[in-house]
């Protein structure tokens, strides 16, 4: 409805607009005809004179698009239906100041009728039909001169005149909104085809299972971030995640089992880090986690939270057995690519594994340091 009505709204400026040209050309034809006819050769007569029909014409039309153009600003509803009367008024202007000279003059009845094609709207249309022949009527009667000339065969060609603007009112509207309703259906298939296309692609980047990023979509966004550490030198850390004697798991409760701790693992690491880390099962029982902008002892301290909330959490179709994870973190230095990140993360990793299992391992200063 909103966008209705400013569409309507710049419909509105446009026809007001074209009342401005509308009515200079006719001034400026009026006054044109008047002095070729003053000259009687065809040439321009030596003094000017104003056409005795320019100031009975502009001056009404001046004042009536002076207050229209401070309606405009004020009526956001029915302004159309102002345009309208004010169309109308100037069809009335026109017969009223050149019958008498021109014959026909009410085919300018026809111009707020199609002014009314412009909004596509069957109401305004049958508003502008009942209006502009009861105004007419009204008119007629009002002004003894427009009676004068009109005469019975007038008022027939008038009445049929109406009807037929209208009867190519009501076409005009119904191609248009087949023609709207042909563009909605385009698109609509398109919306359609475009989401099918971001859901393709989502699942494409997704692991089924655990619902993190998957392995392509790790490197790919280990790429990214790696160039945008190299540009812009902003912190990057990558974890590599590793699931302590996951065989044993799958062994001692079964695959399905493996399948649920697998699961709550990675909803556990999901929840744990921040908007701005990619975290990604990296394969098997390995998870990795892309951390930005934090610094080694904040990443140190969010994957030690990740790693105790594991341990602590309790696993029904495990019994009293708790699942702990290690962790390998590696830093990213300017000049490493994502594959000697990755290295270095999973020698942590097997530093960490070597050491005890369920800990953190990582570099502080020169040396590999251990947090559990
Ligand atoms: P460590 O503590 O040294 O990491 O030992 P681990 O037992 O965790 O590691 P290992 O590499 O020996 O075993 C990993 C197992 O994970 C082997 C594999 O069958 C299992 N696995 C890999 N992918 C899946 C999966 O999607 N679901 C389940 N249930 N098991 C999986
Ligand atoms: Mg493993
Ligand atoms: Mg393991």
């Amino acid at each position: 409805m909103k966008a209705q009505l400013a569409n309507n709204q710049s419909w509105n400026r446009w026809i007001l607009t074209a009342f401005w040209l509308l009515i200079s050309m006719i001034l400026l034809f009026s006054q044109v005809v008047y002095l070729l006819r003053q000259s009687g050769d065809g040439l321009f007569g030596s003094s000017f004179e104003l056409s005795p029909s320019v100031m009975p014409v502009a001056i009404p039309s001046l004042l009536t698009l002076i207050v229209a153009e401070c309606l405009i600003r004020m009526m956001r509803r029915y302004f159309e239906h102002l345009l309208i009367v004010i169309g109308f008024a100037f069809a009335l202007l026109i017969m009223l100041t050149y019958s008498e000279q021109e014959t026909g003059m009410y085919i300018t009845l026809g111009i707020p009728i199609i002014i009314s094609y412009c909004y596509f709207d069957r109401g305004l249309l049958q508003f502008t039909t009942f209006f502009t022949s009861g105004a007419f009527f009204v008119a007629v009667q009002c002004f003894p001169s427009l009676k004068q000339q009109i005469h019975f065969v007038d008022i027939i060609i008038i009445f049929a005149f109406t009807i037929g603007m209208t009867m190519i009112g009501y076409a005009v509207i119904s191609r248009g909104e087949e023609l709207q309703r042909s563009l909605e259906r385009a698109i609509l298939s398109e919306l359609e085809a475009f989401a099918d296309s971001v859901a393709v692609e989502n699942d494409a980047k997704i692991d089924h299972l655990t619902g993190l990023y998957n392995h392509i979509t790790y490197q790919e966004y280990a790429s990214l971030l790696t160039e945008q550490h190299e540009w812009y030198g902003m912190k990057l850390l990558l974890a590599v995640i590793d699931i302590d004697n996951f065989k044993y798991v799958n062994d001692t409760y079964g695959h399905h089992v493996g399948d649920i701790v697998l699961m709550k693992t990675a909803a556990l690491l999901k929840h744990s880090i921040s908007h701005e880390d990619i975290a990604a099962r990296y394969g098997g029982e390995e998870f990795v986690v892309l951390l930005t902008g934090k610094s080694l002892e904040e990443a140190v301290a969010l994957l030690d939270l990740v790693r105790m909330r594991l341990e602590e959490a309790s696993f029904p179709e495990l019994g009293e057995h708790h699942v702990t994870m290690s962790v390998g973190l590696a830093e990213y230095r300017s000049g490493m690519d994502k594959d000697k990140l990755f290295k270095q993360a999973d020698a942590y990793l097997y530093e960490a594994k070597r050491s005890g299992k369920n800990r953190i391992v990582s570099r502080h200063g020169e040396e590999a340091a251990s947090y559990a």
